[in-house]
């Protein structure tokens, strides 16, 4: 195995169902899409940080994509009571897996009234 895919990576996993993510793509339909994101089947959405210096940004994208498009909806939401967040650190955009020496962030968002019934983890 060459060093660069030690056994210490893994698969990019959603962080409220543990499902694995297909790899970031353009996100269609909206000025404010930046950053390559994505759609998990539970219902959260998330956005990709590639340089970990997006931060803010990325997050805000993330959330407009869960509430497709709508910033009166994001600006009136809380944390912990309308949405949850969850991070992936050491992200790399090339292998799309998690490793040690990545620095990149996926940023996930899920409303709560969107998520699946159950919540079950497979
Ligand atoms: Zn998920």
């Amino acid at each position: 195995m060459p060093k660069l895919f030690s056994d210490r990576s893994a698969p990019a996993r959603c962080p409220f169902c543990r499902r694995e993510v297909l790899p970031p793509r353009e996100i269609k339909g909206g000025q404010w899409y930046d950053f390559p994101g994505g759609y998990c089947a539970c219902g959260a959405v998330f956005a990709l940080d590639p340089t970990a210096r997006n931060g803010g940004a990325v997050l805000l994208q993330a959330m407009l994509m869960a509430c497709k498009g709508d910033m009166e909806r994001v600006l009136g939401l809380s944390l912990g009571t309308d949405y949850d967040e969850g991070h992936v650190h050491k992200y790399n955009d090339r292998t799309h897996q998690v490793e040690p020496q990545a620095f990149g962030t996926l940023y996930f968002i899920r409303l709560r009234e969107e998520a699946e019934a159950g919540d079950n983890v497979s």
